[in-house]
């Protein structure tokens, strides 16, 4: 089973977007370990993601889980995975060596070029932060150089959009995603879209010439499209609410994906009681694709069911924003172009990386 796990509430940075009451309610240890034997109680395969707030603020928790499921997965023979995201300011090398150990996966929050326009300390200045996740990120892919940096942004940063690929690419990521802020915290306009959409064709141009230099980099919005398209996988039905990767609270309850959390009509148990199966039977049976999403040529392409995303955007977990369609075509758009510009520049090389 795998597990999310909320190891803090608190972070000690303040991210314009952040959608987190942040306080100091931390994960006690019997929760940690309760919810590590709930991971190991089903299935071949047990994995936990440290997450938060900001799971570094709580690194003693993680080496007690690293610990503790070493030995559950020698005594049973089940496969222990471990993730972790994290915005990277508290990295150490004695933290990276046992991340390296354990085959942790790391992704780092990082908005490159944009950070200091959303993401600064949670100090009274607001102190910027671009400076020391440079050096973190340099020192992380030192130890784990398949981790993915993964940036958010808001419309204040989409100018920030295409450099900031190139940046982390340059500074040795391999893997960038982009996704874009949503919630209560930010407004989009027509115009921020239509910038969006500008910075998507540079970030397009830049992967053209990568690939005409046979250099690598998986760019998540477009390379996912693109990826989908080819091997016919449709982007909803990745989504399996409070069923594949179940959020745990520092309490110990458990709920379906995070935007949920709180929200008793979507409580599914707790690390103590296991997961109530009847509630979540209950609440998958509640995801429905969008209504007005059933005649859409794009409907089997497009990340419509994310009930997160919807509930974020329009309250309702089942009905998709003009803004998530307008991204979503946006998206589809420039991948299927960018698809064809490879596929012409050589199309073995395409096939071969693509298609294989
Ligand atoms: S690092 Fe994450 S949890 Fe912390 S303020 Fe930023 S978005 Fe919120
Ligand atoms: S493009 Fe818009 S209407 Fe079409 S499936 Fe996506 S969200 Fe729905
Ligand atoms: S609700 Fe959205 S974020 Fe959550 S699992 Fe489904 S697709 Fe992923």
């Amino acid at each position: 089973m795998n597990l999310t796990l909320h190891l803090t509430e608190n972070c000690n940075l303040c991210c314009t977007y952040c959608l987190r009451e942040k306080c100091p309610r931390d994960m006690t240890e019997e929760v940690l370990y309760k919810a590590c034997d709930l991971a190991f109680s089903k299935g071949t395969r047990a994995g936990l993601c440290f997450f938060g707030g900001e799971p570094l603020l709580k690194k003693d928790l993680i080496y007690k889980a690293l610990d503790y499921c070493k030995e559950k997965s020698e005594e049973t023979g089940i496969r222990f995975d471990c993730k972790m995201t994290t915005n990277g300011t508290l990295l150490d090398e004695a933290f990276l060596e046992r991340a390296r150990e354990a085959e942790m996966v790391i992704g780092l929050s990082f908005d490159g070029k944009a950070q200091d326009v959303c993401r600064r300390y949670a100090d009274k200045n607001k102190s910027p932060t671009s400076a020391v996740v440079e050096k973190k990120a340099k020192m992380l892919l030192k130890y784990i150089p398949n981790s993915v940096a993964m940036m958010t942004f808001a419309p204040e940063a989409i100018p920030y959009y295409a450099e900031s690929v190139k940046y982390l690419h340059e500074l040795g990521f391999m893997r960038v995603t982009a996704n874009l802020a949503y919630g209560k915290n930010v407004s989009w306009s027509d115009s921020d879209l239509d910038l969006l959409k500008v910075e998507l064709e540079k970030t397009s141009e830049y992967l053209v010439q990568l690939f005409e230099k046979d250099d690598r980099l998986s760019f998540g919005p477009l390379h996912s499209k693109m990826l989908e398209n080819i091997k016919g996988h449709n982007p909803s039905e990745k989504c399996h609410l409070g069923v594949r990767q179940m959020p745990v609270t520092p309490a110990g309850e458990l709920y379906p994906c995070t935007s949920f959390i709180g929200d008793k009509d979507y409580y599914l148990g707790n690390v103590f009681d296991g997961v109530d199966n009847d509630a979540a039977a209950r609440i998958a049976a509640k995801s429905h694709t969008p209504k007005t999403c059933l005649e859409c040529d794009l409907v089997k392409r497009c990340t419509n069911s994310c009930g997160c995303a919807n509930r974020m955007n329009t309250g309702d977990e089942n009905e998709v924003s003009p803004l998530q369609c307008t991204y979503e075509r946006m998206v589809i758009e420039a991948a299927d172009d960018l698809g064809d510009r490879l596929y012409t520049i050589d199309s073995d090389r395409f096939m071969k990386r693509f298609c294989g």
